[in-house]
């Protein structure tokens, strides 16, 4: 149990555990943002609904056209929402403008800007011939009733929410939202409203991983600050496991006081790994009870910050159905030499730059796990693998972007 894990095992791990949350129906609202569809959504209707006019002009036969120039009659005016009273007859032509269905007859547009209007309801078309179906959308080009237009899986974005109300769906059946108890340990933390006496912080923490839970798309929800006995964690740790995720702050590793591994396998909670091969983070703790997934993360907050984000968020990206709940990492090129020595493969504060060909990464001054305000100057952790090395600019590395 206490081996150190490589990230991508843990990672494994995590993800055997996290399973979509079941589906349950929602109203497209703007929480419904950022959800997998759980069902296949098929269209009730053709799209477009008929023949539809893309550009202001005139509606014409493309057959009245044998050489560049011909004079028509206007027979009518179709504006968007009409529907066309006469059917277009040789030589005819309908003033229409744009989205309103084309006449009987007619299979072509040209752009008001090539015609002149002549006197006595005719119109003169200066343009080359019309090929059939110019500036026309035909009905059903889109999509056909009874099609399949958004499949199981679909992340629904903004063009989601429009093709979901083409097609008459005010609400969808999706993956909700997991909910995310969090709770910070330690006799050392105080509320951030208070001011720390001799040996305490505030809890920064706290609200730094509820913002994280909320970007990762969660519902989080804050338990407050357990001291560190047994008596204080436990009733918050059992209110924390009535959540699909319960994520602790502290406590996990080797000292005197740290005792959220044992009061969670006392509560039954199954550990699956505690301590894994990286920096900083290395006494991260996951484990499940039931169907809730577990994290202590160590209470330093770069520590805490890239444990969320290398094995939190992707649980929440699958309880919400998501196929690649990442981490997305990148290839970067570092920006300069960077001499770096260091005892685990670490996750390193920086600042990636995507304005040239490709990424460009630069570390950031840092000076470890406690030192938030690092991050503060950064939107990404590099990957610098263990050893002592003299980093070359150029050279390639896996960076994963915070701000993405
Ligand atoms: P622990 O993992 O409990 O040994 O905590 C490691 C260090 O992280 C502590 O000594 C504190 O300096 C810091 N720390 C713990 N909890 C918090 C918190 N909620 N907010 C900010 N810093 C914390
Ligand atoms: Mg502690």
């Amino acid at each position: 149990m206490s081996a150190m894990l490589p990230v991508a095992e843990a990672q494994a791990i995590v993800q055997q555990h996290a399973r979509p949350l079941p589906p349950e129906t929602a109203p497209l609202t703007s929480t419904t943002l950022g959800l997998v569809l759980a069902e296949d959504i098929a269209s009730d209707i053709d799209m477009p609904p008929y023949d539809k006019a893309l550009m202001d002009g005139f509606a014409v036969r493309s057959s009245d056209f044998l050489d560049d120039r011909a004079i028509l009659t206007v027979i009518e005016e179709i504006t968007a929402g009409q529907t066309p009273r006469l059917a277009l007859g040789p030589g005819q032509a309908a003033q229409i403008m744009t989205g309103a269905p084309l006449p009987v007859g007619a299979d072509a547009v040209v752009m008001v800007e090539r015609t002149q209007l002549l006197a006595e309801n005719r119109v003169q078309i200066d343009d080359k011939p019309p090929t059939p179906g110019q500036h026309v959308l035909a009905k059903g080009r889109e999509f056909r009733q009874g099609e399949t237009v958004l499949p199981k899986g679909t992340v629904v974005r903004p063009q989601e929410f429009g093709v979901l109300s083409t097609v008459g769906r005010s609400a969808i059946r999706v993956h909700p939202r997991p909910q995310v108890a969090l709770l910070s340990t330690g006799d050392e933390v105080v509320e951030p409203s208070q001011m720390p006496g001799p040996g305490q912080l505030r809890n920064g923490n706290g609200p730094m991983l509820l913002a994280q839970a909320c970007r990762a798309g969660a519902l989080p929800r804050f338990l407050g600050i357990a001291r560190d006995s047994g008596e204080s964690l436990r009733p918050l740790v059992t209110e924390g496991l009535r959540s699909s995720i319960l994520v602790l702050s502290g406590g996990v590793s080797a000292g005197k006081l740290d005792l959220v591994p044992n009061v969670l396998q006392e509560l039954g909670v199954q550990a699956h790994f505690h301590k894994v091969e990286m920096k900083p983070g290395k006494p991260v703790f996951f484990g499940t009870r039931d169907n809730t997934l577990v994290f202590g993360l160590p209470g330093n907050p770069v520590s805490a910050l890239v444990c969320f984000e290398l094995f939190v968020r992707p649980a929440v990206r699958r309880l919400l159905g998501y196929a690649e709940p990442g981490p997305h990492l990148v290839e970067a090129e570092l920006a300069e030499d960077f001499v770096y020595r260091t005892d685990r493969p670490t996750y390193h504060p920086a600042c990636l730059d995507p304005s040239g060909k490709g990424w460009r990464v630069r570390p950031a001054r840092w000076f470890g796990s406690a030192d938030l305000r690092a991050l503060v100057q950064a939107n990404a952790l590099v990957l610098f693998p263990s050893g002592g090395h003299q980093h070359r600019a150029g050279q390639a590395f896996s960076v994963l972007p915070l701000d993405l």
